[in-house]
């Protein structure tokens, strides 16, 4: 990597992520910026070279936690600081947190060893302390822990980073402005997530062959000759720069008239947005806009580019639902309200041409709706769609609450909300001998430990407890992991008829939601016809393989050894690629197997040959009617996997009564 970064100037396009970031830089209070889109765009790039267009900042020299000279922390654990202490004046940080970070990496981590036995606070600041007064970078913010992603955004917050380990504790300021990246296809974040985002934008690389070319021009131009390419961008830099800095000093007297006000309120209220952070991100984007075009009072338009960078991502009401803003939902929202409730002059005539414009669409939105409720209700076949080949999917049944399953015994893998599994945070399970310097002490497994040796340590009566390095003893501590739950779906015609078909994707759509919630990765294998196919590879990417299972086509004979077969395959390559990721192997079926010379005999073999790599599963049982062959039972017992009907997913019997009522997750499916 060279010395010399890539010019913000120099970016081609992007046009949106680059106003979202200057507004930022111009108004730290909004909140930062959340980049949503696919990889090899130059977001990264841009991100890295905005730091060098923010003001230099004034430091307290030696100070760890850049504090202002002017203002010094009073808590600086580096503090208290001299009004005369000198000082230095540097650029603007950026800092990049891993996906990869500990807990203590990012929020500093104190020497509890030296704290208890020398009565030292020992603190090595983390990355919010490196990243406070300039730019905290975090690429791919859906893969960070949710345990990092909770103390990230709290402290974005708060402007405080907060180190607390039993008892010695240790604050700092930290304020920084947070841009995050996502691609989408790898998962959503969260929608409390979403909203602590002030902005985002979504980013594509360019269609345009000339633009894509001017991309690659340029990109090879800076290769050569690093110090010579940005040498020809510098001016424009330092332009923006001092853009940047005039627009900080004329952001306090931007005015935001009570009409723009009530505009922000109008189209808040139109897209339906949750509590008043939306609102309040618009108005302060709207102003920095202002300032940043060196007006001091905001505009129509103002508030309408600001809406369309603060509201995208705080609309969603359901994971599979993609984020955007409905263009004519904006302009009827941002258009002036009208002052008097009768029709306007002009009579029905003006009220027709209205409805005019938009009626091509609106009976069309409606007979498609309609067609779609007559499908579902009577099971019948919707219109063919341009891939309908030999008959039209199946919709799925209505999601419920899927009932909790696990994989047994304690893990190690990734955060999430499923098995249990051994983490930096949760319920303290035990104490044992620490094998890193401490950072969760166990008081009493530490006293204990101690106890039996203070006579000889010689303690006074009445005085101290005499503690030792080698007495320290740490918690263990046990929260919930995700999984990789793996579907292997029987889609053949031996699942019969279309109404058995929608509640099997039912029940799997709620799994979906479910491993949704749980943060799990999932992976979806369909058997059909004459063998089985990946439908999906492993991903974080729910919504992909809820839209998949939309569209499954149904039907032939059922090669259930082809099916397990290539759950077996799938399942080994992921664990090579992250063996901590304890898979969940979850087959839906009613157990036939009727393709191939030996169908019976193979299923069997492939079911023992999973069973022999001790991978968790439960069978969905899809077996119907008077009469039963108990042949899914029977593969459940082959796999060592747990057995369920179909009608034995729901979380419990009762979850139709109350659900919209006592489930918060609910809430998702009320709008
Ligand atoms: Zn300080």
């Amino acid at each position: 990597m060279s010395a010399v970064g890539y010019p913000f100037s120099a970016i081609v396009g992007l046009a949106d992520l680059r106003l979202a970031l200057l507004l930022n830089a111009v108004s730290p209070a909004i909140g930062g910026v959340l980049v949503r889109g696919e990889k090899g765009t130059a977001k990264s790039t841009m991100v890295r070279a905005l730091a060098a267009l923010l003001p230099e900042v004034d430091v307290v020299a030696g100070c760890r936690f850049a504090c202002d000279p002017a203002q010094p922390d009073p808590a600086c654990p580096d503090g208290p600081h001299e009004a005369s202490a000198p000082y230095e004046t540097r650029r603007a940080r950026l800092v990049e947190l891993p996906v990869g970070a500990t807990e203590d990496r990012l929020v500093g981590s104190l020497d509890l060893e030296r704290a208890l036995t020398e009565g030292v606070k020992a603190y090595e600041p983390g990355l919010l302390a490196a990243a406070h007064r300039g730019v905290l970078y975090v690429d791919e913010v859906n893969l960070l822990h949710d345990h990092l992603v909770d103390l990230l955004l709290d402290a974005a917050a708060m402007g405080i980073c907060h180190v607390e380990r039993e008892g010695v504790s240790v604050r700092h300021a930290a304020r920084f402005l947070l841009v995050g990246t996502m691609n989408p296809e790898e998962g959503e974040l969260r929608p409390q997530l979403l909203d602590r985002f002030g902005l985002t934008v979504e980013v594509r690389a360019s269609r345009d062959p000339g633009e894509r070319a001017e991309v690659v021009r340029r990109r090879l131009a800076y290769e050569a000759d690093p110090a010579g390419f940005a040498a020809r961008w510098r001016e424009a830099d330092e332009e923006l720069a001092r853009r940047i800095a005039d627009a900080r000093a004329l952001l306090p007297r931007v005015e935001l008239p009570d009409t723009e006000l009530e505009r922000i309120a109008r189209v808040c209220a139109a897209f339906e947005v949750d509590g008043l952070r939306a609102d309040l991100v618009t108005a302060r984007a709207a102003i920095a806009l202002a300032a940043w075009h060196g007006r001091d009072r905001v505009t129509a338009d103002d508030v309408r580019q600001a809406a369309l960078l603060a509201l995208p991502h705080r609309r969603r009401r359901n994971p599979f639902d993609a984020p955007g803003l409905d263009p004519e939902t904006l302009d009827e929202a941002l258009g002036e309200p009208d002052p008097d409730p009768e029709p306007p002059a002009g009579g029905p005539g003006g009220q027709d041409g209205d409805r005019a414009e938009g009626s091509a669409d609106h009976s069309a939105d409606h007979s498609a709706e309609q067609g779609a409720d007559h499908g579902a209700e009577q099971g019948a076949a919707p219109p063919p769609g341009p891939g309908a080949a030999e008959q039209a999917p199946v919709k799925p049944g209505e999601p419920f609450r899927a009932r909790l399953l696990s994989v047994p015994g304690v893990g190690s893998g990734r955060a999430g909300r499923r098995s249990r599994a051994e983490t930096s945070y949760g319920r303290t399970v035990r104490a044992r001998r620490p094998v890193q310097p401490v950072t969760r002490l166990h008081l009493t497994g530490t006293l204990r430990a101690a106890a039996p040796h203070q006579v000889a340590r010689g303690r006074a009566p009445g005085g101290g407890l005499v503690l030792r390095r080698e007495d320290l003893r740490e918690a263990v501590r046990e929260g919930r992991e995700g999984n990789l739950v793996l579907f292997v779906v029987d889609a053949s015609g031996s699942m019969g008829a279309r109404q058995r078909m929608r509640a099997v994707k039912g029940a799997v759509l709620s799994l979906l939601l479910d491993a949704y919630q749980r943060r799990d990765k999932v992976g979806l294998v369909t058997f059909r016809g004459s063998g089985a196919e990946i439908v999906l590879q492993p991903t974080s990417s729910v919504d992909v393989a809820a839209a998949r299972l939309e569209t499954l086509p149904t039907g032939g004979r059922t090669p259930l050894a082809a099916g397990l077969l290539t759950a077996h395959k799938v399942l080994y390559h992921e664990h090579l690629r992250d063996p901590r990721r304890r898979p969940l192997l979850v087959v839906v079926t009613d157990g036939r197997a009727t393709h191939g010379p030996d169908p019976v005999g193979e299923a069997r073999r492939a079911a023992r040959l999973l069973a022999a790599r001790r991978v968790a599963g439960v069978v969905v049982d899809c077996e119907t009617g008077p009469v039963r062959l108990g042949l899914a039972q029977r593969l459940a017992a082959d796999l060592g996997a747990l057995a369920l009907r179909l009608d034995e997913l729901a979380a419990d019997a009762l979850a139709g009564l109350v659900r919209g009522i006592k489930d918060p997750r609910d809430s998702r499916r009320a709008a």
